[in-house]
């Protein structure tokens, strides 16, 4: 239950208010306007300014604040996001719904967060004590509860890679059974994040080449069972997603 409500007007009075132990950055509050055992406080982002799209040089730079739904209508988005955005929550949901918000708050189903894997998103984290640090994807989504205390502002994808997103699913707007997020670098460098399956998405490979992709998503999807679907399913469907990707 929130108890109470603060809207901080700068980033040092956001991150002080941080501080204190029951108090929790609120997003969209999609998720954190549910009713709860818990008594907890909330810093409201609005009037913080973080919720830009900015192009900066090859990369795009995103506030954390920034609804779904503005990244998914901005002209720099990647295509291939911009479907795994469509997919994520429905638009009322992506509407108010943060990218941050949607980080902490989500599983192994989120596209969003599947995407963003592959591209091996950097995340700037804010917090009185540590100041400014930066996190990969990768690290942050085992360790959210870590992220307690801190304020994710900003997030950088590169542009100048080829980026494909397919996917598996109950119905056509229905979250993944499976999905694959695939980036390719000029240099050659690939990565591949499966989502679908477990408390986050998957990073299945980083290499240097495509070579040795199949296998690698036989490793990542080997124990993947759940109530909606077996392990075998899911590295079938994945290793045909992956073709589609890498022929796109
Ligand atoms: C009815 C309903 C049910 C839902 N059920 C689920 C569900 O069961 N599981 C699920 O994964 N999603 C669920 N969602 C989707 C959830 O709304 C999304 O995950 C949403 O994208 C969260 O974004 P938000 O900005 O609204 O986050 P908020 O609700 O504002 O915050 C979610 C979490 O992120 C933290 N947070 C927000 N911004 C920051 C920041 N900048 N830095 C650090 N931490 C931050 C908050 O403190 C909080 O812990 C549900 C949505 C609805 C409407």
């Amino acid at each position: 239950m929130i108890t109470a409500y603060h809207r901080p007007q700068t980033l040092d009075e956001a991150l002080t208010l941080l501080t204190r132990p029951n108090v929790l950055p609120l997003g969209g509050g999609t998720l954190l306007s549910k009713p709860t055992a818990e008594s907890i406080e909330v810093a409201d982002l609005q009037a913080l300014g973080l919720d830009t799209v900015k192009k900066n040089g090859n990369t795009l730079e995103l506030g954390a604040a920034l609804t779904l739904q503005s990244l998914l209508e901005s002209e720099h988005c990647p295509p291939a996001l911009k479907s795994a955005l469509k997919l994520e929550a429905p638009l009322n949901i992506r509407n108010s719904a943060t990218l941050a918000g949607t980080l902490i708050a989500c599983d192994g189903r989120s596209t969003f967060a599947s995407v963003l894997l592959a591209l091996d998103a950097k995340l700037t984290v804010t917090s009185k004590q540590n100041g400014e640090e930066t996190l990969n994807i990768g690290d942050l989504l085992p360790l959210r509860e870590q992220v307690r205390g801190k304020l994710i502002t900003k997030i950088v994808i590169p542009l100048t890679v080829k980026l494909a997103f397919d996917y598996v699913s109950r119905t056509p707007a229905d979250k993944p059974i499976v999905c694959a997020a695939l980036a390719q670098w000029n240099s050659g460098r690939t990565r591949l994040a499966l989502g679908g399956y477990g408390k986050s998405p998957i990073l299945a490979m980083d290499g240097t080449e495509a070579e040795g992709i199949e296998s690698a998503v036989k490793n990542a999807f080997h124990e993947a069972n759940d109530e909606w679907a077996s392990a075998e399913y899911r590295m079938d469907a994945a290793a045909t997603l992956v073709k589609r990707c890498l022929a796109s």
